[in-house]
């Protein structure tokens, strides 16, 4: 074997969990499992790489290496750390070896290729799509008011609430019942009609081959329900890894217990600190429950010492994760001294704090950091728009992850959804969509054609043979003609006919036809980088681009730009300096989580996530006022907010108190306006279109 100095950079624990169970030059023969539990910022993702890295090296072939992440940059990002760290014993044939790496991504994604592999076994049509959560929404919706529960007396729950026990219902694997008593006490009343609505959604998916989210999980357990496919699919694959293993729910934890019953070849890496999916039924029991599901148990290696942060963020973040009622990892510790402790500013409100952040930032981009090395986090997506319009005002760069995304916007949904409809004309909310763009088409006249489509064995010969709607003229002529040339022309070359055929919409629907345009080349251009229509449809539903100020629509790399985060998106990574937007209470915990104390713990973690992404310095921002977005049961309005209450007096010493703008109270902070300089409502209104 090799020298393996690679393994040298590492701690003896890390060392342990990446050569476990691994015989040199026999990579490929599946130790037994292992489970890495450390908190934040131990190395967990950088043990994992090694590992997989390691596997190479001795010899395991990494076509038959699984590994799941929690999303595809995160994925992305461990391949390329896995080619790095081989290339240092494999030299230049570590980018042939990780280049086979190719089954990394996220369940989500694995889980729609394994089902098109085996979809003549199942029962499934290859051609299937995929609904995100809004087009699931909108499918429920159609539903709802099919049955008629929409106009019943007393009100029957939104599409999004029926979306969401659905969803509940499948990934805890839990009986409806049971989740309407725990989550949704206020709908116990419509269990009977909600079973009814959900038969009708699950029939409605299958008719027309689109599988959602939650069914891509579901599915994939059921094929592993049959002996004979679990053991080819668990065979295709000596090792699996999965990383964030907190996060997964029992769907996910069953999957993987199909894939190797007796737990060799298998590793899972997580921190039940960080736990912070529940609310998509993700349990932590999955990652305590792991060692004692095989026999004899798995192995379980814990890490101790923490890379990333200096002692003054890890003290502070340790003290608010301390007081948590319940936890299986140990402090963590750092020899990165330093004296600055985490700064506690209060600022007035929202705006003082947009602007105090984009002072700051500015001041540490002055001092050698990059934009990019440095992130504002919130709770929801909607608390950054203060920041975003101070940002545009002030022309700084940022890109925003897991907040609105490219694919949000009206046009670009038009043109996926058209995408669809020719690699699956049976995706009804597609068709909806799509049919209700041409002029004198409205919902009843594109239903009647659906419902022609669907009645047929041929739903496009049935849609060139439907009566034409009244009222639609020679643009539905257009229409059937394009849906048939597009399906004929090859991929990428059947995406520039299908922007060819909507142009004419985008110009009559939207003012800015210009600037959509211009997305929609850019689409083309992101679509030249997959390999299929389908690979394309299937990745960017799953995983989709984030929204960026720059108005080309995605992140241009190899720019400097902030990082804007939900605290959720922001798992896993790391940013030399912090800023943390509203910890006050009402927001963290935000209204909605002080229902139970479970709730209440949740959004702990979640704290203690956004805590523990900094490196060197962190700011927690506690604006006095800040604006809630129909969270309370008042609806939108501003409210007086103090300090969360996950930090309480007794940990103020671990803090830097701050005020901004340093002025005494009371003093006005601007300097008096001499009017606008530039629109900035234009700006933002052209940033999201
Ligand atoms: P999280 O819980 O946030 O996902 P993690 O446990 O996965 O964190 P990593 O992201 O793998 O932690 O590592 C955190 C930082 O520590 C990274 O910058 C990584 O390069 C560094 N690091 C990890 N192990 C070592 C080591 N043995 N020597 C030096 N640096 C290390
Ligand atoms: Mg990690």
């Amino acid at each position: 074997m090799p020298a393996a100095n690679y393994l040298e950079s590492l701690n003896p624990e890390q060392r342990r969990a990446v050569e476990h169970g691994v015989v040199a030059k026999d990579g490929g023969r599946p130790g037994m499992p292992l489970l890495v539990i450390a908190g934040a910022g131990s190395g967990k993702t950088n043990t994992l790489a090694h590992r997989v890295a390691h596997l190479i090296v001795s010899g395991a072939d990494p076509q038959r290496i699984l590994l799941m992440t929690f999303s595809r940059r995160a994925a992305a990002e461990m391949t390329k750390r896995v080619e790095r760290i081989a290339r240092k014993v494999l030299g230049d044939n570590a980018g042939v070896m990780t280049d086979a790496l190719h089954w990394a991504g996220t369940f989500h994604g694995i889980g729609a290729r394994l089902l098109r592999d085996y979809s003549d076994q199942i029962g499934l049509d290859p051609a299937f799509t995929i609904h995100d959560r809004d087009d699931s929404a909108d499918l429920m919706n159609l539903i709802r008011h099919e049955l008629g529960f929409s106009k019943t007396a007393s009100r029957f729950p939104t599409k999004g609430t029926c979306l969401a026990i659905y969803s509940r219902c499948v990934n805890a694997e839990t009986p409806i019942e049971q989740v309407l008593g725990a989550s949704f006490p206020w709908c116990a009343g419509w269990a009977a009609e909600l079973k009814q609505l959900f038969a009708a959604y699950v029939e409605a998916k299958q008719k027309q081959n689109v599988l959602d989210y939650d069914d891509l999980l579901l599915y994939w357990a059921q094929t592993m329900g049959d002996p004979g496919l679990a053991r080819e699919i668990g065979g295709r694959f000596d090792h699996v890894l999965v990383d964030e293993y907190q996060d997964t729910n029992r769907l996910q934890s069953s999957i993987l217990l199909g894939l190797k019953p007796d737990g060799r070849g298998l590793t899972v890496v997580g921190d039940d600190a960080q736990s912070i999916y529940s609310f998509r039924a993700a349990t932590v029991r999955n990652i305590l429950d792991f060692p004692g599901q095989f026999s004899p148990p798995a192995a379980l290696i814990t890490l101790d010492r923490n890379y990333r942060s200096t002692q003054t963020i890890l003290a502070a973040a340790n003290g608010v994760i301390d007081l948590a009622r319940e936890r299986f990892t140990k402090n963590l510790w750092t020899d990165r001294t330093s004296g600055i402790k985490p700064q506690l500013v209060t600022v007035r409100d929202e705006a003082d704090q947009a602007r105090c952040i984009v002072e700051r930032v500015l001041e540490n981009r002055e001092s050698g950091t990059l934009l990019k090395q440095q992130a504002a986090l919130f709770r929801t997506s909607s608390h950054s728009a203060p920041l975003e319009l101070e940002l545009v005002r002030r022309n700084i760069p940022f890109v925003k992850f897991g907040g609105l995304k490219f694919l949000d916007a009206a046009h670009i949904k038009d043109m996926l959804a058209l995408l669809r409809f020719v690699e699956n004309p049976r995706d009804r909310v597609a068709g909806f969509r799509l049919m209700q763009l041409i002029p004198g088409v409205g919902p009843a006249s594109a239903q009647k054609v659906l419902d022609d489509m669907a009645g047929s064995a041929d739903p496009l010969a049935a849609l060139a043979s439907s009566p034409a709607p009244r009222r639609a003229g020679d643009d539905w002529a257009k229409f059937i003609a394009a849906i048939a040339d597009i399906g004929r022309s090859g991929w990428p070359a059947d995406i520039e006919r299908a922007r060819l055929w909507y142009e004419p919409h985008l110009d009559r629907i939207h003012e800015d036809a210009e600037t959509r345009r211009a997305d929609l080349i850019q689409l083309e251009q992101i679509a030249g980088g997959y390999p299929s229509r389908e690979r394309f449809l299937t990745e960017l539903t799953l995983d989709p681009p984030d929204a960026t100020s720059d108005q080309s629509g995605v992140p241009l790399l190899d720019e400097d730009y902030l990082i804007l985060s939900t605290i959720h998106s922001a798992k896993g990574q790391e940013w030399k300096s912090v800023f943390v937007l509203n910890v006050v209470d009402g927001c963290m915990p935000s209204d909605l989580g002080t229902g139970t104390s479970a709730e209440l713990e949740e959004e702990r973690r979640l704290l203690y996530v956004a805590m523990t992404r900094a490196k060197d310095d962190l700011h927690l921002m506690v604006p006095q006022r800040f604006f809630t977005h129909g969270q309370s049961a008042q609806g939108d309005r501003h409210v007086y907010a103090s300090r969360t209450r996950f930090i309480p007096d007794r940990l103020l010493h671990l803090f830097e108190k701050a005020n901004w703008p340093r002025a005494a109270a009371g003093t006005p902070a601007r300097a008096a306006s001499s009017g606008p300089r530039i629109d900035v409502g234009a700006r933002m209104r052209g940033m999201w279109r």
